[in-house]
């Protein structure tokens, strides 16, 4: 069960709005959302369970104040149905402001989390949006990448080994469809400091199938997202980077003598304890920000997004190149 006077702010978000929360042990992001998000959430684990591992895992509901529900079904379902109809009231945005989605936090596990977040879509909002807000973001995407390729860099976080380099929405807006590979390039430096070259192709053609992986879904399923993100994360730790693709770690371990009997229980139950959670991975690529997403039976595939991370994927083949010559 969660607590929420334990909770913590969440400092780690490469953009997006305050107000993100943390469990102490890091594992759980709480995020205030509306109502459009939490019914995604709750409707893409019933309806499209394979699109679920798309995203980060759903953990429930948290009425701001209120102890965490569980995830089974009856009692999320019951939370989110009483959203809904609250939503359907007057004071859709201060029960919005009170709701959040428990989510599995996809920066959890990693040494130093080097995160980016592309934003998808030319379209940013959703047909019904206010005729302001919509002026604004077409204006957003005319003079960044959301225009001309669906896609943009809303915001990243690379460690430098020292310390976080972060790049935030304003910065990130400044890339053009010519330049925006050198955003890329900048993300994925850590790559080359840490690994060999073939390693470093290798797992940015894995990071790419993943992105793929994404958008064969949309391909297949009738859905309306608009400014969501695709989240990728990677270790920056090059040390941690190097043994979890595999190598040997540049610093050699302090001792090489046999481990004591003590020593050897110890790994042992360290290892029944890693059991129960993910194993430690390299890197996570998962969709994100679900504010304006609906599943709409009926209306075909979501061209807008789709293009995106066609693009995004076109970036990645470009880096593995220049890489592998
Ligand atoms: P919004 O943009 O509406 O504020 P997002 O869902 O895009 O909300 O979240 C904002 C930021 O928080 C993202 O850019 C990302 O860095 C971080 N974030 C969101 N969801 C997760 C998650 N499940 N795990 C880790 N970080 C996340
Ligand atoms: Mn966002």
């Amino acid at each position: 069960q969660l607590d929420p006077s334990t909770l913590k702010a969440f400092e780690n978000a490469a953009a997006g709005h305050d107000g993100v929360l943390s469990d102490p042990t890091g594992e759980l992001l709480i995020k205030p959302c509306t109502g459009t998000e939490a019914e995604f959430y709750q409707q893409t684990l019933q309806e499209h369970p394979d699109f679920a591992e798309l995203i980060p895992a759903f953990m429930g509901m948290l009425q701001l104040g209120a102890p965490a529900q569980a995830a089974d079904s009856a009692a999320v379902q019951e939370l989110v149905q009483s959203s809904q109809t609250q939503k359907d009231q007057s004071h859709s945005s201060k029960i919005a402001t009170e709701t959040a989605i428990v989510l599995e936090n996809l920066e959890h596990g990693f040494s130093k989390p080097n995160v980016l977040d592309l934003k998808l879509g030319a379209k940013l909002y959703a047909d019904g949006t206010a005729p302001e807000k919509a002026q604004r973001l077409d204006k957003v995407a005319s003079e960044t990448t959301s225009g001309s390729l669906n896609f943009r860099l809303a915001g990243m976080k690379v460690w430098n080994g020292e310390s976080f380099d972060t790049y935030d929405k304003f910065y990130c807006r400044k890339f053009n469809a010519e330049n925006v590979k050198d955003g890329f390039a900048t993300f994925f430096s850590g790559l080359s400091t840490g690994l060999k070259q073939d390693e470093a192709a290798e797992l940015l053609e894995t990071i790419e199938a993943e992105i793929a992986k994404a958008r064969n879904a949309l391909e297949r399923l009738e859905s309306r997202m608009y400014s969501a993100s695709i989240l990728i994360v990677y270790e920056g730790d090059n040390a941690a980077l190097e043994t979890l693709m595999g190598g040997v770690p540049k610093t050699p371990r302090a001792q090489e003598k046999a481990p004591t009997l003590g020593e050897v229980k110890r790994s042992e139950e360290e290892e029944e304890e890693e059991d129960e959670n993910e194993p430690p991975t390299a890197y996570k690529v998962k969709m994100i920000d679900f504010a304006h997403a609906a599943w709409t039976p009926g209306q075909g595939k979501d061209e807008n997004t789709i293009m995106g991370l066609k693009n995004i994927e076109k970036q990645m083949d470009m880096l593995i190149t220049r890489l592998t010559g």
